[in-house]
This record gives C-alpha cells, structure tokens and sequence, in this order.
C-alpha cells in the first residue's frame, strides 16, 4: 500500500494550472473558458507543480500506474485516467467521461522490421481506439473539463470544433457519452461520407459550410467568443494532458525502458508535443534518465515543420497546404510549432518528409505484413525506411512507429491504391481481386499460377 505517501488530490487546483508557453506571468484555472494568454496571446500550457508529485518517489509512480492497467476500476481502466494525477488530478470520479481510451497495444513488427532492415520494431496502434484515432485520448480530457466546469455552473452550453475528420470524430463521441451537445463545423462538399458519418451518428450538430476549413476555424472562433460555447479545437491545451500519456504508456510498456526512436506522423504539432510533454515529467519525477530521439514525419504536400527544420527553426514557415492522401495532417500554419520545435531541439529529433507515392508504397508494404495502415502511418513508414537508408536510424535500434488512426476509416485510400487509381501513385503492390467463371477446373488453375510457379 502507498497511503503513507498518499498525496491528496489537488481539488482546489493550486499546482495545476494554465500558463502562457511564452513565459508571460501568471496562473489560469483549468476551469476556466480561456484558449491563449491574455498577455501576447501564445498558447497556454497546463503546467504541474513538481514538488506535489515528489510525495511519490519513481518506483512507486510505476507501481501506481502498472496496478491499474487493464481494470474496471473507474476510472482508472482508461490508459489516460490510470495517470490521472499527472492529467488533471482536480476532476472528480463523476465528472470523468471516459469510455476506457487508451492501453492501446504496443506490438512487434517482427517481418516488417526484418524487410527494412531494423528487427527491433514496434508499432503503437493508437487507431485501435474508440473512434479509431488517438484523438480520443485528448478529447476524454477536454470533455471531461467541461463536464465539471458545467457542474459547476458555467454558462458553457456545448462543445464545438471545426474539422473535417479525426477531431470531430472524437469531440462528437465523448459529448455523446457526457450528453453535451456538439456542434460540428465542415466545409461543405468537401468531405467523405466515412468523414461525416461518426459525427452524424453519434447526434452531434453538424454544419456543412459554403466554405473551406479556414473559413470553417474562423467562424467557429467567432462563435465561441461568448463562452457559452467551448471550443475544442487544437489551440485548447487540455487535449495535450490527454494525448502526453501516450508516450508514457510506450515506456511502461517496455517495463520502462527508453526506446531509441519514436517516429510520428504530424500536422498540427499537437501530439508530438504532448508526447515531449510527457516525457519531461518523467525525467523530472526521475522514471527515465534519458529521452527517446522523436521524429516528425510529414507529408511532401504539406510540410511547413520540414521546411521550418530545413532552415534551423530560424523561423517559422507557413504555407497553404495542398491536397495529400494523409488528409488528417494536411495543415499549412501549424498551431502548435512553438512547443513542436522544443520537442525536436531537446531530444536531438528530426524532421522529415515523405511523398505521395512514398507514403502509399509504405503502407502497402507494411499492410503485407499484416496490417491496415492508414495514410499517416504510411508517412512515418516511410521516413523510417529513408532514415534506415541514410544510416541515421541504425538497423539495432529500437524503433517505435506510431500508428495515429485505424486503416478502416481510411478505405477509399486503400481501395484506390489497389485499384491503381491514386493520383501521382505507382501501385507496386496492388492486389486486386481476380473475377473467375464458377468452375473447380479455373478455379485451380489459378491457384496453380499463384502458388506452385
Ligand atoms: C490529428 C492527426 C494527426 C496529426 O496530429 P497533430 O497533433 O495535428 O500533429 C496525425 N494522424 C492522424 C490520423 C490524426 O488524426
Ligand atoms: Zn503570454
């Protein structure tokens, strides 16, 4: 038993709480309906005082953490509420909307890793997820922040985000779950009836707008302005408290050893951020001794993080984004860079990029293996085989892919590639199905073409 070091929970949320990234003074609640500093309008960051979180020493933070894995216990069955004391430590049991996000499965890549040349490969399926992106792990956070802050009597009516797939998705269920209604702002006609759906199903507002997603984000800002609206999208920091368990559950996972390379798909910059974010708070409470190299990995057609890295970070690059297969990570102005590039500084990281036909030739190949991988994870495949190739990434390494969202969500791009029918794509493992007449004699003939040849 822990109890003699059992520290309280910090209800009164003195040790956590918003502050300005750009190091402007003062504290914010978490409670409180604010997105960006008062004082020069950077991002905000949810901050935990260190001192409270030293009760515990590190052996005991793994034994806490390992002992709620995998049960029913609310609401520490969830892989982000098993860490509820380096999440948001002030939410009550009954305040917490979860739907047991999280404890996704870390799995060896074992013939993938052998044909690229780096055995010791690991894939993180955060796809295998309730809404098949990790983005369920930032909005069980966020949605539970409003939950409490509605119990507490806010005027917060509703939650709201602009966007076009995972976000929605996520936002959409675990509003759901609260019964909070959400309101979804799409650009009209401009998405896919899988992109649509989730929202749609779970009885979330859905508003198609005469408009693209810039047009979108910037109608949902205005109506968010008044605070009886909640905005969720990516500016909101509660997402990163969510999301940082990631990496944190990698390293349990490996009965906390350090990997040596993480390699993620990114767009928004938000889940790399996060991952640092979690990563910090185990060396500060002293759980690991050294950071796993972080690899950002975008697609060519929307790559202002590469180009940013391209010139030292010496400044920030932004762009109109164009058309890509890894449509979640098509994001030209990136929110989130600030924090990204201290990400990428401080594990000594890297940042690459992979085209078109590099992203969709990666996922097939890997798909040969046995999995279903979406366009992002496509990306980060990729980078990995350019990275192996240049010798940066050594064949003994351990090497971590994370796999951002489930391939089903994602079939036009896999029925496309194995139809050859992808724009600027040579489908080199296309797999077609083969239409046969009806008859024993045909049928073993082509079984004798395929495999006694
Ligand atoms: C949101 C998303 C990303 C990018 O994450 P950022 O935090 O925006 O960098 C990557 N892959 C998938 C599937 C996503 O939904
Ligand atoms: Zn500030």
């Amino acid at each position: 038993m822990l109890s003699a070091v059992e520290p309280k929970l910090d209800t009164d949320n003195q040790t956590v709480y918003f502050r300005c990234i750009a190091g402007c003074p003062g504290k914010h609640s978490i409670f409180d309906v604010i997105y960006t500093c008062p004082s020069c309008g950077s991002l905000l960051e949810v901050h935990h005082e260190r001192e409270p979180l030293k009760k515990r020493d590190a052996s005991q933070w793994k034994q806490l953490f390992d002992s709620r894995v995998g049960t029913t216990q609310w609401p520490h069955g969830s892989g982000v509420w098993g860490m509820r004391e380096w999440v948001v430590p002030a939410l009550t049991d009954d305040n917490v909307v979860s739907m047991f996000e999280g404890n996704t499965n870390l799995f060896w890549a074992e013939r993938l890793g052998q044909q690229l040349g780096v055995p010791d490969l690991w894939i993180k399926l955060c796809g295998n997820s309730h809404t098949g992106s990790f983005k369920d792990l930032g909005m069980t956070v966020l949605v539970s922040v409003v939950k409490q802050m509605m119990a507490q009597g806010s005027p917060v009516k509703a939650v709201a985000c602009a966007s076009t797939g995972d976000t929605s998705a996520a936002l959409a269920a675990y509003a759901a779950y609260a019964g909070i209604p959400a309101i979804i702002f799409l650009p009209a006609g401009k998405v896919s009836t899988a992109q649509l759906i989730q929202p749609v199903a779970n009885g979330a507002h859905v508003l198609a707008l005469d408009t693209d997603f810039d047009g979108c984000m910037k109608i949902v800002q205005e109506v968010t302005q008044d605070n009886s609206i909640y905005l969720a999208n990516s500016m909101n920091s509660l997402r990163i408290e969510g999301q940082k368990t990631v990496g944190i559950e990698i390293i349990r996972q490996f009965e906390w050893e350090v990997p040596d390379w993480i390699i993620i798909p990114v767009g928004n910059l938000g889940n790399i951020s996060a991952l640092y974010k979690g990563f910090q708070l185990m060396m500060d409470l002293g759980l690991i001794s050294r950071m796993p190299r972080l690899v950002a990995a975008q697609a060519a057609k929307a790559n202002p993080f590469y180009e940013s890295f391209k010139n030292g970070f010496k400044e920030k690059v932004s762009m109109t984004a164009q058309q890509t297969l890894a449509n979640a990570i098509r994001i030209g102005d990136p929110v989130s860079y600030a924090k990204a590039t201290k990400a990428i500084v401080e594990t000594d990281g890297i940042v690459e990029q992979a085209t078109e036909n590099e992203l969709a030739a990666a996922a097939a190949h890997a798909d040969l293996t046995g999995m279903f991988t979406c366009p992002h994870t496509g990306v980060a495949l990729a980078v990995l085989t350019k990275l192996l190739k240049r010798g940066v990434i050594k064949s003994d390494d351990k090497t971590v892919v994370i796999s951002t969202a489930h391939g089903l969500k994602f079939t036009d791009f896999k029925v496309g590639y194995h139809e050859s029918t992808l724009e600027e794509v040579t489908s080199q493992y296309a797999n077609p199905a083969v239409h046969l007449p009806a008859r024993v004699d045909a049928v073993k003939a082509e079984i004798e073409k395929r495999l006694m040849h």
